[in-house]
């Protein structure tokens, strides 16, 4: 690890944020690249964001990335906005100039898209896609679906309001179905996707019969602790092409390492290796 006085600066912005991995995956780049840099955790109440986000370029930070509950409130300290993080209404990073603008985009969804292409290979994007949940992840997956070619998106959300928003918000081609009533979906999706934080370790599973659905159809969980998911499994296990989500989480930070350490960094099964490793994921 190389840090001296003229070190680049960048980290992790979140409340709570003691459970986020992108310490340790920015860790394994800066080493393995040699990049004179730290990236630190930045816990930060949502009282004091704007107070804080405003000092770290004062403190020579190049940029952050911005997790729970942060990713819509930065949108309104930004100076500009990528037409992405626009349109979806989320920020997760950001870029800071050396006159102090503030610069904000979202990775989340291409982090998705890359690690579905990535992990399952091409799926057809004529067949429905079903996603569950409505919460600032699904915003972000909805417009990459929509802007990959997805012709029909159906969304299911506990609190249907929310998907009602996205849907407006997002536009054409997008259907919100009951959550109770979702699984009529099933035997014709092409593409199932879990964007809720059931299953995610310390939540309840995400309890869901797949008899019904499409051998056909790749079955995602974005929910990447632990590793496989009981929703995963019981995919894997009936024979359908399954995607975890840590491939997106390591994805989704590639472009602010670049921006903020000047090199784009590789996604491959070493640093995978390293983060399931190191964070005990499994
Ligand atoms: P969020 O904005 O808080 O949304 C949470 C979603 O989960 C909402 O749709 C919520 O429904 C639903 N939900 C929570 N408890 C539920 C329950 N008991 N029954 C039914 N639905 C429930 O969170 P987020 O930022 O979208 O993140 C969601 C998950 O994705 C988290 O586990 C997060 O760690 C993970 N994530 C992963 C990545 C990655 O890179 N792999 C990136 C971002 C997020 P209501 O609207 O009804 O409350």
């Amino acid at each position: 690890m190389i840090i001296s006085g003229h070190a680049k600066l960048a980290g992790i912005l979140g409340w709570p944020v003691s459970h986020s991995a992108s310490p340790c995956l920015h860790g394994f780049w800066l080493d393995a690249y040699g990049v004179d840099g730290a990236f630190v955790p930045l816990p930060v109440h949502p009282d004091d964001l704007e107070l804080v986000v405003r000092a770290l370029p004062r403190m020579g930070f190049c940029g952050v990335n911005v997790t729970i509950p942060h990713k819509e409130a930065v949108l309104n300290l930004c100076d500009s906005l990528s037409e992405t993080a626009r349109a979806a209404g989320s920020v997760n990073t950001l870029t800071f100039s050396t006159d102090g603008s503030i610069y904000g985009d979202t990775t989340d969804g291409d982090g998705f898209m890359r690690n579905v292409q990535d992990q399952a290979g091409p799926v057809d994007s004529k067949g429905p896609v079903l996603v569950l949940g409505a919460g600032g992840a699904a915003r972000s997956i909805v417009l990459a679906l929509i802007r990959a070619g997805f012709q029909d998106v159906l969304i299911a959300n506990r609190t249907p309001e929310k998907a009602e928003a996205i849907a407006r918000d997002l536009g054409a081609g997008i259907t919100v179905v009951e959550w109770d009533n979702h699984k009529r979906f099933f035997p014709s999706l092409s593409l199932l996707v879990n964007t809720t934080s059931l299953g995610m370790t310390g939540c309840p599973p995400l309890s869901l019969s797949l008899d019904t659905l499409s051998k056909q159809a790749v079955v995602c969980d974005i929910v990447y602790k632990p590793l496989e998911t009981t929703f995963l499994a019981t995919a894997r296990r009936r024979g359908n092409r399954v995607v975890d989500g840590l491939g997106m989480l390591l994805h989704q930070a590639c472009p602010g390492f670049r921006s903020w350490f000047g090199v784009m960094p590789t996604v491959d099964n070493v640093l995978r290796d390293h983060v399931i490793k190191s964070l005990n994921l499994v």
